[in-house]
């Protein structure tokens, strides 16, 4: 059986349980690399230079560890998946910048995603990607529908459940996800809404446990894949109209819809250098002080990140919330 190996970084949070379905369909084994540790991220590092943002060098690290694990790599190139809305750069060079840096990885399977450059494409992209696995275009075709209803359906799961990508993975594959989630919230806790890209919010290595910290001080997190795509794009046109990279609705919107409803607090998480965060954090920052609402707070990660530094900020943080709250109840008695 083919092993196709898919790195648990960047668009893995968005599209693994498609991903997984399409390779599974067509007769693939698919294997994981395994969570972010350490020593992937001095790894992956090692091959970049030194201003390449912080979840590329993630990425790089999970490629490594897959290297003597599977027959391909899956990388796509993905450059919209909605109408005149484009990704960051970053990930139109990915499947070229591995082959690039770490040359000793198995053959890439890269598959170029532009919506807008028609149907036609995306199918000739699809089919170009199956014809490893087979040469019969019905069998490749139905793998991509189920794979498509399969994303349907994680989607669905994390907005009617409010869970997070990691534990929609867990439930649907029936493998209990141990982390995050195993804290329980009280009766009257604060809800704290985390915005930001899926890689930087579930990869726990990176963000230094947050989702874990939060629950543990029984805080309730919200998430931006709790939120349905309408409320998104209501909350993202109300800010800045049509979104024009994908991650805006991510940033801005959820930003946006968390600050007028559902959170006693947010928190913006973004990386440093990051082109994009540094500009659509920054409109967050100022729809809050205009708003004056709700607090928020911004987290930048790097590299070096001190774990202590996020915990003392994210104590403070809530330790203000806990204490707005209680005055906001005393002052209803
Ligand atoms: S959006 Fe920012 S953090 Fe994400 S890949 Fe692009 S530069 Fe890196």
């Amino acid at each position: 059986m083919i092993k196709i190996g898919i790195p648990r970084a960047l668009l893995y949070y968005q599209y693994y349980p498609m991903w997984q379905t399409f390779f599974e369909e067509l007769g693939a084994e698919v294997i994981v690399s395994p969570p972010t540790t350490q020593l992937m991220l001095s790894d992956g590092s090692s091959r970049l230079v030194a201003d390449t943002c912080l979840p590329v060098k993630v990425f790089v690290g999970h490629v490594l560890s897959l290297v003597d694990k599977c027959d391909y790599i899956f990388i796509p190139a993905i450059r919209s998946m909605k109408s005149k809305s484009y990704n960051c750069s970053k990930f139109l060079g990915l499947p070229d910048m591995t082959r690039a840096v770490v040359p000793e990885a198995p053959p890439i399977l890269d598959i170029e995603i532009d919506i807008n450059r028609g149907k036609r494409s995306l199918y000739q992209a699809i089919y170009s990607l199956g014809r490893h696995f087979t040469w019969n275009p019905y069998k490749v075709r139905r793998a991509a529908t189920t794979a498509w209803q399969a994303h349907l359906n994680y989607l669905e799961l994390m907005t009617s459940q409010r869970l997070t990508p990691p534990k929609a993975i867990g439930k649907l594959s029936g493998v209990a996800e141990a982390e995050p989630g195993t804290h329980s919230s009280q009766p009257n806790s604060a809800t704290i809404a985390l915005i930001g890209h899926p890689y930087l919010l579930y990869d726990e290595h990176i963000n230094h446990r947050l989702i874990h910290r939060l629950e543990q001080a029984h805080k309730r997190v919200l998430t931006p894949e709790m939120l349905t795509a309408e409320e998104l794009q209501s909350a993202t046109a109300r800010v800045v109209g049509r979104a024009y990279w994908t991650y805006e609705e991510e940033v801005v919107g959820v930003g946006e819809h968390y600050l007028k409803s559902g959170a006693n607090g947010v928190i913006g998480i973004m990386v440093f250098g990051c082109g994009p965060d540094s500009v659509m954090m920054d409109m967050v920052h100022r729809q809050s002080a205009r708003l004056r609402t709700t607090p928020f707070m911004s987290i930048t990660l790097e590299e070096h990140t001190a774990e202590a530094g996020i915990v003392t900020r994210l104590e403070a943080f809530l330790d203000m919330i806990d204490r707005r709250q209680k005055r906001q109840v005393e002052a209803c008695v």
